[in-house]
């Protein structure tokens, strides 16, 4: 059977010697932290909603046979240690999203250590997993505090993946390099920086990777992107947060949070699973780990 007349589903593909896993073509990556205490006040309360949203997130897997990543925020595995167990049990990777969810670049050296040593133990402890990735909150590690990757490697951390190529409003550097690189530290360490995924064309670089573009694009152009970054050979890892897969979950909010915030954060929440379900169905996604080591990055 020519292989163009493969049928494939998601990770799988109908071959006349019988169906078999493809080749991973980008990392499904999860932040998981609650949407009001992440977004909105770090002092709050990690609530039952988390759960329920990676519920959902690890039932979409499962009917898609995908793995994933899940960046895990320290704050909601030392809430919710259970959901941790029950995210390894599916077969998905755990990683770190930093303890507090504050961004990094209003951290001393030292703060940013202690930051970094919860959120390692606090995972760990939740689920015994070695925890050696790390995503950073809101992507703040900046041009002016890239000092934060000495500490990271300092703490045990092998690879990041916090640094935005494209220079948005409030993070990302631009002209950063958006393929994976091996960058050396002052501090004599080295550590692996892999963005997520933007397409980039000369100097045009638009966001694929997810928040609002990866949400409001139409979904032909997105797919269009994936494709193009798949084919030459372009590292495609995608980012979501497990409120993005209610579409009411900013309702209980009325009452303390602007309508104009609320507004924004929800822009295109209503189709978004409908869109996850067409990408897991189209493309074949896996852990972040598998990405890089196919790659040959340990
Ligand atoms: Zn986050």
């Amino acid at each position: 059977m020519p292989s163009i007349s493969n049928p494939s589903i998601g990770n799988w593909v109908v071959q006349s010697s019988g169906v078999s896993k493809r080749p991973i073509e980008g990392a499904f990556t999860i932040d998981v932290e609650d949407w009001y205490q992440s977004s909105v006040d770090f002092d709050a309360p990690i609530t039952e909603r988390v759960v329920r949203n990676v519920n959902t997130i690890l039932e979409l897997l499962k009917e898609f046979d995908v793995k994933a990543t899940f960046f895990v925020q320290g704050r909601v595995a030392e809430t919710f240690p259970k959901l941790l167990e029950d995210i390894l049990a599916e077969g998905h990777e755990i990683q770190s999203h930093g303890y507090s969810h504050r961004p990094l670049f209003g951290m001393s050296r030292a703060e940013l250590r202690q930051e970094l040593e919860l959120s390692r133990k606090t995972v760990e402890d939740a689920c015994g997993v070695s925890v050696t990735a790390f995503r950073a909150p809101d992507f703040s590690i900046v041009q002016h505090n890239l000092w934060a990757l000495e500490i990271l490697a300092e703490s045990g951390f092998t690879v990041d993946s916090s640094i935005f190529p494209i220079k948005m409003k409030r993070y990302g550097i631009a002209g950063w390099e958006t393929g994976p690189r091996y960058y050396p530290l002052q501090n004599g360490a080295s550590i692996w920086e892999v963005p997520v995924a933007v397409w980039g064309r000369g100097r045009v670089r638009i966001p694929m990777a997810g928040g609002g573009y990866f949400r409001l694009l139409p979904e032909i152009i997105l797919k269009r992107a994936l494709h193009s970054m798949i084919a030459s050979k372009r590292m495609v890892v995608i980012y979501c947060h497990p409120y993005e897969f209610s579409k009411n979950e900013l309702d209980a909010y009325r009452k303390t949070v602007s309508r104009r915030f609320r507004f924004t954060q929800n822009l295109g929440r209503g189709a978004f699973v409908k869109r996850i379900r067409s990408l897991l169905q189209e493309f074949a996604f896996g852990r972040f780990d598998e990405l890089l080591s196919s790659r040959g990055i340990k």
